[in-house]
C-alpha cells in the first residue's frame, strides 16, 4: 500500500464516505440512489440503444441517416440525476471508487443487450490529462465491466496520440475534427471483436474516432458501451455540461 492508499484507508476509517446522490453517510453511492438511476425505456434501437416508439429489428431514423464506425452502442440511461452527479464525482472529484457501482451498471446492461466480444478497452485519455487526474475513469469502468462479465481487457491497444482540447462547448462538426486522427490502435487488434467503454457519449465523436482507429488497424467488430447519453439529440442545448464549461474541463 503506498502512502496515498494508506491515507485514504485511514481517512475512510475515521470519515466514512458520503453518498454523492443524497449525502447519507456510509457509501459513495447508496442503495437508494443507485435504485433511483433512470434507465432508458424499452424498446430500444438495436444499434444506438436509444428508446424507440415501437420495437423494430431495423435501426432508428437517426442511425439510418448517419454512417458509423461502430457496430452498435449500448447505454445505461439518460444523463440525469443521480447518475450525472455520480459520473461527475468519478471524473472531477477524485472518487475512483465510484467506478465499482457504475461499472456494475455497464455489466448489467451488457448482460442484457451485449453480443459476443473478445476484448474490452477504454477510450484512452491523453497522458497529460491522465497524470493530472491520476487515473482514466473509463479504464476503471472497463475493468469492472470486464471482471463481472469474465472478459479480457486491453487498455493499451489503443492510444491517444494527440492531445485534444476539451470537447465541451464545441458543436458536432467541431468535435469531430477535434478528435479525428487523435487515436492509433496496435496491430494486436487484427480480427478482434472490441467493446469500447466510456462514461458519457454526447455527440459520439470521440467513440467514432476511437472506433475508426481500431477498424483501420484491422479490428473485426467495434461495439461501445457508455453509462449515459443526453436525451436531446443536440447535447449543446442541455444544461448538464454547464458545470464542466465553467471549470474548463472536458473528457
Ligand atoms: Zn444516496
Ligand atoms: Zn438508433
Amino acid at each position: 500500500m503506498d502512502w496515498q492508499a494508506a491515507w485514504r484507508f485511514f481517512g475512510e476509517l475515521f470519515f466514512p464516505p458520503t453518498c454523492v446522490g443524497c449525502q447519507a453517510s456510509g457509501e459513495r453511492l447508496c442503495e437508494r440512489c443507485l435504485a433511483a438511476i433512470l434507465l432508458f425505456e424499452e424498446p430500444r434501437c438495436p444499434r444506438c440503444d436509444m428508446p424507440q416508439v415501437t420495437r423494430h429489428a431495423a435501426p432508428c431514423a437517426v442511425c439510418r441517416a448517419s454512417a458509423s464506425q461502430l457496430d452498435g452502442m449500448r447505454v445505461v440511461g439518460p444523463h440525469a440525476e443521480p447518475l450525472r452527479r455520480a459520473i461527475h464525482a468519478l471524473k472531477y472529484e477524485h472518487q475512483p471508487q465510484l467506478a465499482q457501482p457504475l461499472g456494475t451498471l455497464l455489466a448489467q446492461r451488457w448482460a442484457v443487450a451485449g453480443t459476443a466480444i473478445d476484448v474490452v478497452g477504454a477510450v484512452p485519455l491523453h497522458e497529460a490529462r491522465r497524470k493530472e487526474r491520476g487515473y482514466n475513469q473509463a479504464e476503471l469502468l472497463a475493468d469492472r465491466l470486464a471482471a463481472e462479465r469474465g472478459l479480457a481487457v486491453a487498455h493499451h491497444a489503443v492510444q491517444r496520440i494527440r492531445a485534444t482540447p476539451p470537447q465541451v462547448g464545441l458543436d458536432r462538426a467541431a468535435r469531430q475534427s477535434n478528435v479525428d486522427a487523435a487515436f492509433r490502435a496496435a496491430a494486436s487488434v487484427v480480427g478482434q471483436r472490441w467493446l469500447l467503454v466510456d462514461d458519457v457519449c454526447t455527440t459520439g465523436a470521440t467513440l467514432e474516432a476511437t472506433a475508426k482507429a481500431l477498424r483501420h488497424a484491422g479490428a473485426r467488430e467495434v461495439w461501445a458501451i457508455v453509462l449515459a447519453r443526453p436525451v436531446a439529440p443536440d447535447a449543446q442545448a442541455l444544461p448538464t455540461s454547464e458545470s464542466d464549461v465553467a471549470r474548463g474541463q472536458g473528457t
